[in-house]
């Protein structure tokens, strides 16, 4: 069965739509992790939770998402 120029036509459509969901979900978790405060370096994270006094509970990291550095509350003793 040969496919028509229409299929072909929706192939392609079909094609981008694909290729432009990835990017679409990056967003929505780049969304989700904007809630989150962002800092542009460890350092700079650091130096916010030492202004706040929060320099021993919080912990920085690097997002794998954002690049930005988030706080994440550091565990208590073992
Ligand atoms: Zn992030």
């Amino acid at each position: 069965m040969r496919r028509s120029h229409v299929d072909d036509k929706i192939a392609a459509m079909m094609a981008q739509l694909e290729a432009t969901r990835p990017q679409a979900a990056r967003r929505g978790h780049a969304a989700s992790c904007a809630q989150k405060d962002r800092h542009p370096s460890a350092e700079a994270a650091r130096a916010i939770a030492l202004m706040n006094g929060m320099a021993s509970k919080l912990e920085v990291y690097e997002c794998e998402h954002c690049h930005a550095w988030h706080f994440t509350r550091r565990r208590k003793g073992s």
